[in-house]
């Protein structure tokens, strides 16, 4: 599971009266729990979390040797389970060529303000500026005139339009990070991310954009370089270079609103009007070309990594509906090695993030052939790399399936489902966007749980999970979680505060993870898996979707 936003650090204080009073656990409580005798489906999915999240997988960090064990793993359990390879030349790994990349350079941000004998004033670095990375090329240099665009989001569904009376053919737009707590969270969590803000500053003809820090941030922290330079990753086309979604206007830094005021010099709006409209997160702004010219150069470095997505396939068994894919997808990696907590563990194993997903993905995959009916359609398991890093190995097999992408239908998700507790419930994050929503009711229904809202629509998990890079190719997808009914609302905010991304959620973890439910997990989302591949029908957008709209998916128009 990628980062969250607000809600473990909310949640924290309300967490620890719940479950702190279990502390450690002996060497003999440890094994006790090891050797309790579970039923065998219990005892099969917790099999695969005890290898998988062992410390010898070291947090099976994307791009690790650890990692590809486990991948390796995968492997035999998807053969084991009576999956074909749908991988690369006829076996069940995907080659994805990951591409870490970083600023090697403080760069330069130069201002050359209107006027003949106008001098240029370069920006100082950590305190007015920090320079972005660009993974398409080594070295970025950009100079145009700036055109400040409000929140840089043309959002026509939503009323809004900040690049309104502009053109910015050629131009560096600038614009506030985030978006206006008015749209609603999925979509907030979509038009926030920086990606979705270059997509649009590309299809306005922007040839690179800047983002001004918000008089919010400027009061939460200081301007600083902290992090500045940090690892980032994306997958490389054939020739090397990293794939960016805005190819042709890239992210070449932020400025701090010092910077800013220096910027706006001489512009229609004064800088102190913009400042002071921007603490109302719903402002509107004009957009307004300013009269400097901005000059960027960044260095980038960029270090291939190779790691890898896991296929296996059952084939349909529908003459017509076989050649069409449901893709059940859960991220194999996790965060890795980092700072030692008070126990001086420094390994994250990721148990329920997300050797768990996995485990259900792989048993899943055992029903279908313990059933002896092949489903009409055909099921892809795909366990995928670099989730942590940006959901990077999913966006490279969203992007290069081993399949024909016209063929593929559908993307169940399975990211950390929490499963500490006994639910009555389940969270289908993205249901009422298609006509999954129905499937997965029905599903519910059968093993007797009820489908509950999101119940923390500001985090907008239905976009920061690897089946978004499916729905950005148009396909219909859901991500399921065990809700948050009866007791579940406590174990969810337990393990976010106490465990999630740290060393403590391991196999045996606190409080300890209900194999009992992992397998009701199982069978709930294998009567999923089951009614999406054998319906008449394959899944469609609900009419008018705003994401099944934007991305072209089938049945929103
Ligand atoms: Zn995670």
């Amino acid at each position: 599971m990628l980062r969250f936003i607000a809600a473990p650090l909310a949640m924290m204080a309300l967490a620890s009266t719940a479950f702190a009073q279990t502390a450690d656990l002996s060497p003999v409580q440890k094994n006790s729990i090891l050797n309790a005798e579970l039923p065998a489906d219990q005892a099969a999915m917790k099999a695969h979390v005890m290898f998988l999240a062992s410390d010898e997988m070291r947090g099976r960090d994307a791009g690790s040797p650890e990692f590809n064990i486990a991948a390796q793993y995968v492997a035999s359990q998807f053969y084991a389970a009576g999956l074909r390879p749908a991988g690369d030349d006829g076996s069940y790994l995907q080659k994805v060529p990951l591409l870490a990349y970083k600023p090697v350079s403080q760069g330069s941000f130069t201002l050359t303000p209107k006027g003949k004998n106008a001098a240029p004033v370069a920006l100082t670095f950590g305190t007015e500026y920090l320079p972005s990375a660009d993974p398409t090329r080594a070295e970025t240099n950009v100079s145009a005139q700036v055109v400040f665009v409000g929140y840089g989001l043309t959002a026509p569904t939503l009323g809004r339009d900040d690049y309104k009376g502009v053109d910015v053919r050629g131009k560096i737009v600038a614009f506030f990070g985030g978006a206006p707590k008015s749209f609603p969270g999925e979509e907030r969590a979509h038009f926030g991310s920086p990606t979705t803000k270059a997509s649009i500053a590309r299809a306005h003809g922007a040839i690179g954009f800047i983002t001004i820090e918000t008089p919010a941030a400027a009061k939460a922290r200081p301007f600083s370089p902290q992090g500045w330079d940090r690892v980032r990753m994306t997958w490389a086309h054939a020739d090397g270079t990293g794939f960016f979604a805005a190819e042709g206007t890239p992210a070449l830094g932020s400025i701090s609103m010092v910077a800013a005021e220096k910027l706006f010099a001489g512009s229609r709006t004064p800088w102190a009007t913009v400042a002071k409209l921007a603490e109302d997160d719903a402002a509107k702004f004009k957009a307004e070309v300013l009269p400097a010219t901005l000059s960027v150069s960044l260095k980038t470095e960029t270090t291939p990594v190779t790691s890898y997505n896991v296929a296996g396939m059952i084939p349909g068994s529908d003459p017509t509906l076989a050649k069409e894919v449901v893709v059940l997808s859960a991220h194999l990696d996790h965060i890795g090695v980092g700072r030692p907590n008070a126990k001086g563990d420094t390994i994250n194993n990721g148990a329920m993030d997300n050797a768990v997903g996995i485990a259900t993905l792989i048993e899943e995959a055992k029903r279908f052939k313990a059933s002896g009916k092949a489903p009409r359609r055909s099921i892809l398991f795909l366990a995928v790399t670099a989730e942590e890093k940006g959901l990077v190995g999913a966006d490279y097999f969203a992007h290069n399936p081993t399949v024909p992408k016209a063929n593929l239908v559908a993307n169940v998700n399975l990211d950390m489902p929490i499963i500490t507790y006994k639910f009555t419930d389940i969270i289908v994050f993205g249901a009422p966007r298609t006509t999954l929503g129905p499937i997965v009711e029905r599903a519910a229904k059968g093993i007797g749980v009820t489908i509950s809202p999101d119940p923390l629509p500001d985090e907008g998990l239905f976009v920061r999970s690897d089946h978004y890079r499916f729905v950005q190719q148009g396909i219909p997808s859901v991500f399921l979680w065990p809700g948050e009914g009866g007791p579940g609302k406590a174990a969810v905010e337990a393990f976010l505060a106490n465990n999630y991304h740290r060393p403590s959620d391991e196999l045996v973890q606190t409080p300890p993870i209900d194999w009992e439910s992992g397998v009701r997990f199982i069978e709930v989302n294998y009567r999923i898996a089951r009614e999406i591949a054998d319906a008449d029908v394959r899944p469609l957008w609900n009419k008018g979707d705003f994401f099944g709209t934007l991305y072209g998916g089938p049945g929103a128009k």
